[in-house]
């Protein structure tokens, strides 16, 4: 039995969907811990591509159950169309395989009307969210507003719930943003519906983690978004509004920290952010041109092209600080072949001294400077690499600086988005 927990280690979009996806046969159980469907994870199977953001990306392989946990914040249109879409494509048969925490919190029209109202009003220092509702929603859950989804279940307590909040999100939205109310009965009357839609499952997924864990099997849990886009570790306040670092699968799943096995750190073979906030290795030439073009960096949610840069290893230090990697997956390392130099920011320079260490303040980070250090880049395409000899020795140079960069070693390699398109180098699922 081996618990693994899978997260982004720069600031999302590491292509944790298809490592989660290629990891999943491994596992029993897959969860997702946090986060809402902000995440959107890509998926191609033979083929034929499949985009999720809120299932776990475990529901390709039949032999999964996918959890998620009471840290999530679940948009119940989003959810159901995503069960839809893969009980028409024959995936789910079976209720059984997606089990949903009734103490998840629901994401209401208000949360995405206020989300996008307050990106508008706050244009110019836009925090760069993906509209969808998932920080007021963590909102009303803190502030102990929120409705739940075992609160759909009950019809007379879900009414008490939305009146309750409908007052004061109207007044927001109406009085403060010049926004149209949201209707309090039609909410209703859509939310009683997602109840018995969503009914057949929703369950209490903690006692099916702790079942599972007695019974010795695999459990995976997936990250969404990355460490530095982490709550209180991330780039405050580009951020989003959940802690995304392994440690927040104790208390997003319910598991507690003696029963998690292995921490997988999930980064590319290059840096990219989505959005505003500091950003030291960005490439804004040619570079970051290349990097976006051949890695088809254009968000899988809101098709927002991404920053692009060079790999940095301060930040991966840190993420190995803050979340205990025993591994790094290195994915999109194809996209590395055809530069003639690769660079990897080795320390940066801020207010003039050098500093291995990535910075405590928003406004340090934006200062910092990277210190880089200049590899040999290789030409061949290494998609058909399968082993980590097949890789030309310019590319296993860089891998291995990375490992002595960071100071964890590189465990997996993805050279390509397909499933197949990976190298093992250890086995993720092993006891310790
Ligand atoms: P996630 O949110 O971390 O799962 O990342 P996304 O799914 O948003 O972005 C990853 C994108 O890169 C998807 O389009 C994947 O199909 C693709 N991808 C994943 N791994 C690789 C790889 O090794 N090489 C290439 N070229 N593409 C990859």
């Amino acid at each position: 039995m081996t618990t693994l927990v899978a997260v982004g280690a720069q600031w999302g979009d590491e292509g944790k969907g298809k490592l989660v996806d290629w990891l999943a046969p491994q596992a029993q159980i897959v969860v997702r811990f946090h986060g809402g469907n902000n995440a959107g994870h890509t998926l191609v199977v033979e083929g034929e591509q499949t985009v999720l953001h809120v299932v776990p990306a475990g529901v390709l392989n039949p032999g999964t159950v996918n959890l998620i946990g009471p840290g999530v914040v679940v948009d119940p249109e989003i959810l159901l169309s995503e069960i839809s879409t893969l009980e028409e494509r024959g995936v789910l048969r079976d209720p059984s395989r997606v089990r949903l925490s009734g103490r998840a919190h629901v994401i209401l029209d208000w949360h995405l009307a206020l989300d996008k109202a307050r990106e508008e009003a706050a244009r110019k220092r836009a925090i760069g969210t993906t509209g969808r509702g998932i920080g007021p929603a963590y909102e009303d859950k803190v502030t102990r507003r929120g409705i739940r989804v075992a609160d759909l279940l009950d019809p007379d307590r879900l009414r008490g719930a939305i009146d309750r909040l409908a007052d004061q999100k109207n007044f927001e939205l109406v009085e403060y943003y010049k926004w149209q109310p949201v209707d309090r009965d039609e909410l209703y009357r859509k939310a009683v519906e997602w109840g018995k839609r969503l009914g057949p499952y929703v369950d209490h997924v903690t006692r099916i983690l702790d079942g599972a864990l007695r019974e010795g099997k695999n459990i995976l849990f997936e990250g969404a978004q990355g460490t530095f886009l982490d709550i209180d570790h991330g780039t405050y306040p580009y951020v989003t509004s959940s802690n995304c670092v392994a440690g927040a699968v104790c208390a997003g799943a319910g598991i507690g920290p003696t029963r998690i096995d292995r921490v997988l750190g999930i980064t590319k073979a290059y840096t990219t952010r989505v959005g505003g906030g500091p950003f030291p290795t960005e490439e804004t030439g040619e570079t970051g041109e290349k990097l976006r073009d051949v890695g088809a960096e254009f968000g899988a949610t809101t098709g927002r092209p991404r920053r692009c840069g060079w790999l940095d290893a301060v930040m991966l230090r840190e993420g190995a600080a803050v979340n205990g990697f025993s591994a790094l997956a290195i994915n999109k390392l194809d996209v590395l072949s055809g530069f003639d130099e690769i660079q990897i920011a080795t320390a940066y320079r801020l207010d003039g001294k050098l500093t291995d260490d990535f910075p405590m303040t928003l406004s340090e980070i934006e200062r910092a400077e990277p210190v880089y250090e200049v590899l040999p880049g290789w030409s061949e395409n290494i998609r058909e690499c399968r082993r980590f000899e097949d890789l030309p020795q310019n590319a296993r140079d860089y891998v291995e600086r990375v490992e002595s960069l960071v100071n964890v070693p590189v465990e997996i390699l993805s050279v390509g988005p397909g499933r197949d398109e990976t190298i093992a180098r250890d086995q993720p699922f092993r006891p310790v």
